[in-house]
This record gives structure tokens, sequence and C-alpha cells, in this order.
């Protein structure tokens, strides 16, 4: 489904590339995780995928056609992002959700826009909240929100960007569980970062290790261990094998966060 290859960008002519030959592909219903220390490059390899940034170099397709090239719309229909918050006013849910099909409808919104946010509301169990005006949710309902504005995108591919950032555990649970299900349900791609790699082990799916904008490791959870994460993050951390599944935690003992 999407295709990068080589992809170089730097923010001024001669200021160091923040993306250097960055190769990243990803599938039907696959999850990529970004993962990597602050000023890596995550960022903005997500503003070059969704058309915020042109790169200098290198290519990004999606189905085989070149992403760079689209017109917004036709970009907006294909992929999707999340925000961590989403600040439109005084806006009901429902009419946040609408939004989303901004690209479909041009100006008006028609009944089968409508019935679309419907749809959507009824899966995410969100209806009941439908007339509530998003400004007096809490984070974690705002972000399940703003997920079901990207879904009534009708996207392929919803990209986060550290999503469970201002989330508290419970919330990040829903978040995470939410996204795993639209990928395992709907066949839609998730491309998001994460900060805290035991969330990330608990996401599954592929993982991408950024350095200085290279990604130097990419595979699925086999991948991560005491060295990588020495080589990525320069810290020391030991990986656990628990019941077949993957723990980080400090040196010192303490659980990474
Ligand atoms: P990450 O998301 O991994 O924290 P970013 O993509 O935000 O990394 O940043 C990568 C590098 O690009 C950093 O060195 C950062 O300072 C620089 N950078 C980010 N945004 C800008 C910008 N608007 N102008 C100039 N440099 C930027």
């Amino acid at each position: 489904m999407l295709e990068i290859k080589n992809l170089s960008f730097r923010y001024a002519s001669r200021s160091p590339l923040v993306l250097d030959g960055v190769d990243l592909t990803l599938k039907d219903g696959e999850i990529g995780i970004l993962l990597g220390k602050n000023g890596s490059g995550k960022t903005t390899l997500f503003k070059t995928i969704l058309g915020i940034r042109k790169p200098d170099g290198g290519s990004i397709r999606f189905d085989g056609e070149d992403l760079l090239k689209m017109s917004r719309r036709e970009r907006a229909r294909r992929i999707a992002y999340v925000p961590q918050s989403i600040h439109f006013g005084a806006l009901s849910v429902f009419d946040t959700v609408l939004m989303g099909r901004v690209s479909y409808f041009g100006y008006k919104a028609g009944r089968e826009d409508e019935a679309a946010v419907e749809a959507i509301l009824r899966d995410m169990r969100l209806e009941e909240l439908a007339a509530r005006n998003v400004e007096e949710l809490s984070g974690g309902e705002r972000q399940k929100i703003a997920i079901a504005r990207a879904l009534a995108q009708e996207p392929r591919l919803l990209v986060f960007d550290e999503p469970t950032g201002n989330l508290d555990i419970a919330n990040e649970q829903l978040i995470l569980s939410e996204a795993r299900r639209v990928a395992a349900e709907k066949g839609i791609g998730i491309l998001t970062s994460l900060h805290d790699l035991n969330q990330a082990l608990d996401l599954g799916g592929r993982f991408f290790f950024m350095k200085e904008g290279k990604i130097r490791f990419a595979g699925g959870p086999e991948i991560v261990n005491e060295s990588v994460i020495r080589e990525i993050y320069d810290a020391e951390v030991r990986v656990l094998d628990i019941e077949g599944k993957k723990i980080v935690i400090n040196r010192n003992g303490g659980q990474k966060t």
C-alpha cells in the first residue's frame, strides 16, 4: 500500500538532512510503529507523507501511484491524520466527525455523509456522545473522536503522531485497542509514532527504529533487543521475556516509560 523509497528532506538548503534515505513499506491493514529519540525525524516523515512538506529526493507511492503528485483531496481519500487532540471550537461530536467527510461533500454535507457518520459513531460506540460539544469531553474521548473523524474520510491509512502522549493509562489502552481494531477489522493501515517501547510491543506490528533521519532497524517485535535500544536511544535497558511477551525495563529495575 505505502511504499517510501530513499526519501530525503532538509528544512533549509544548507541545514543537515532530517530525512536521509528513508525506506519504509506498509501493507494493507498493517501497523507500522516509528520509534526513536526526539529529533530523529519521525514527525518530519509524517509531514512528507501528509503532503505538508515536500521531500528533496526519493519517492512515496500509494498503491503504485505517486503520492507526491496527488491533489490534497486525492490524498485525503487515502490517508487521514489523527491529531492528539481536536480543537474545533464549539462543535458537536456529530459535526466534528462530519468534517472528516469534507473531501467528499465539498461545501455541503448530504444524506449519505450523515449516514456514514452515523455508522462510524455506532461502530465506535460514540452514539451517546453525538450531540455533545467536543470541548466538554475528556482527553480520551476527544482522541477517539479524532479517530472517528479520520475514519469518516474513508482512508486506507491512518497516521498518528504520538497518540497516547496526553492520555492516562486507561485511555492509552482504549486508543491503542481502537487502532488495533481498525487495522484488523477494516484492513486500514496504521502508521504511528510511540515513545513507550512497552506500548509499542503491546500494539505489535512492524517496528521502524529511526536515528538521525535514517531507519536503522526495521522488523517485527523480534528485532527489539538491548543492543538495538542502546544504539537507538543511548539507553541501558533489559528486555525480558515474560510468558512469550517482551517487556523493556530500566537497568535499575524500573519500568521503562
Ligand atoms: P521527531 O518527531 O522524531 O522528534 P522531528 O521530525 O520533529 O523529530 O525533527 C527532526 C529534526 O528536524 C530535529 O532536528 C528538529 O529540530 C528539526 N526540525 C523539525 N521541525 C523543524 C522546522 N520547522 N524547521 C527547522 N527544523 C526543524
